[in-house]
């Protein structure tokens, strides 16, 4: 079964933490400093960070 979710994620360069879609349509940024931190795909994101929580 396929369910979108969202994520918080860590920043590798900053240590942000910030929540994102786990199935972005566009590149989804740091909103510090601009890293990318998880890639379209077409459907589950292709996640560069660090996964710290799954929101249900
Ligand atoms: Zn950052």
């Amino acid at each position: 079964m396929k369910k979108s979710k969202f994520i918080k994620v860590k920043c590798p360069d900053c240590e942000t933490i910030q929540t994102i879609f786990d199935h972005p349509s566009t590149v989804v940024e740091c909103i510090v400093c601009g890293r990318t931190l998880c890639l379209p795909t077409g459907g589950k994101g292709d996640i560069k960070a660090e996964m710290v929580q799954i929101l249900e």
